[in-house]
């Protein structure tokens, strides 16, 4: 049913689905009724047929083939893109995304960004790689959560010392409550461990499609997600601000997300911003919306250091498969706002919701 190597099947949940799918396509029952819709074909030339049933017996056996829309979901259980103009692009970026991701443009002739590679980390521009040696770390035996009361020093860490995740590993903190400590490689925990939980990456299939008009890229949920669901962390280009205030006169900032979760009191004196213009992951695809479903965090996942913190976005409420995933580029009160240094500028908001404040700033925020 794919052209693609069993090795690049990696998203088990989605092929649990396809199969399960699968199975109820060829049961006599969903065979039945596609009957009265599809043109009836003999099955005698050599291919599968299906038994027949007291029910079905007074039709002729039939094998069904795969219709367009079954089609269309078969690749989803890969990184590649469906129906897409750039296909081969694409699919070489999507080669190293952690997770199922597609991409679907039936809209327009448009490629991948120019130049842009996928990357779900940080690239150092102009600083040094921040070391997680110093990094303290709890010593806790398997999962921190059922270490009981005040013994976890990185639950201690957390807003009100309570673990930021619930049993099933969503979210229960609000991102203005304050950073989210996660087990770090220093800890003696598990590597299962319920304080790790972002830094395992993605587990949600998400597809980036053209979403016609003039927003351009978006990224839409494949599946239900739940509330809390940590979604992607926000990689790419991390340099001093002075260095990306600097570009920013030449070039487009509207990929720049600030690090400023501290503020500006940090004791450096120095701030960082993640640039994904030319480098990141699916995070960049991410619109605004007035009314998102998701919020941004500020997070400790490798570092400890204030003004280097890691960016993840969850959901703020259950998202139904089909549905965009968006955030607001206003930020949340405490968390870093996007595009912050880029030239003031301003951009009519095409977020469509109920609550759209018809305007999207796209620098000078503060
Ligand atoms: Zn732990
Ligand atoms: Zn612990
Ligand atoms: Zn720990």
């Amino acid at each position: 049913m794919t052209w693609e190597p069993a090795a690049h099947l990696n998203c088990p949940a989605l092929l649990k689905k396809f199969h399960a799918q699968e199975r109820s396509a060829l049961h006599p029952t969903t065979i039945k009724r596609a009957i009265s819709k599809t043109i009836k074909r003999p099955i005698n030339k050599g291919k599968p047929s299906i038994p027949k049933t007291t029910s079905s017996a007074s039709m002729p056996t039939i094998w069904l083939a795969p219709s367009a829309a079954d089609i269309l979901k078969i690749p989803i259980l890969l990184n590649t893109p469906i129906n897409t103009p750039h296909r081969d692009e694409w699919s070489c970026l999507l080669a190293t995304a952690e997770y199922c991701t597609s991409v679907y443009n039936d809209t327009d002739a448009e490629g991948p960004p120019d130049g842009f590679q996928w990357l779900e980390g940080y690239q150092y521009s102009a600083m040094p790689p921040p070391s997680s040696e110093a990094l303290a770390g709890c010593s806790c035996v398997g999962n921190c959560m059922m270490s009981g009361e005040y013994a976890c020093q990185c639950i201690l860490e957390c807003v009100e010392s309570q673990a930021p995740y619930d049993a099933s590993g969503h979210m229960q903190h609000r991102p203005e409550q304050g950073v989210v400590y996660e087990c770090n490689p220093n800890c003696s925990c598990a590597k299962n461990c319920g304080m790790k939980v972002a830094q395992h990456g993605r587990k949600v299939a998400l597809q980036i499609f053209r979403c016609g008009g003039q927003k351009g890229w978006g990224v839409r949920a494949l599946e239900n997600i739940p509330q809390g669901t940590f979604v992607s962390k926000y990689a790419g280009e991390m340099m001093p601000s002075k260095l990306a205030d600097w570009q920013a006169q030449t070039c487009d900032g509207a990929f720049l997300f600030s690090l400023d979760y501290f503020g500006e009191s940090s004791t450096s004196g120095m701030s960082y911003v993640i640039d994904a213009k030319k480098f990141g992951n699916i995070a960049r695809f991410f619109n605004h919306s007035c009314d998102p479903n998701m919020a941004c965090y500020a997070m400790f996942l490798t570092t400890q250091t204030a003004e280097i913190h890691d960016l993840a976005f969850f959901t703020t409420r259950d998202v139904t498969a089909g549905e965009e995933l968006t955030f607001s580029y206003f930020g949340n009160a405490a968390v870093g706002s996007k595009g912050k240094v880029s030239k003031a500028a301003g951009t009519v908001c095409l977020c469509g919701s109920a609550k759209c404040q018809k305007f999207v700033l796209m620098g000078g925020m503060a």
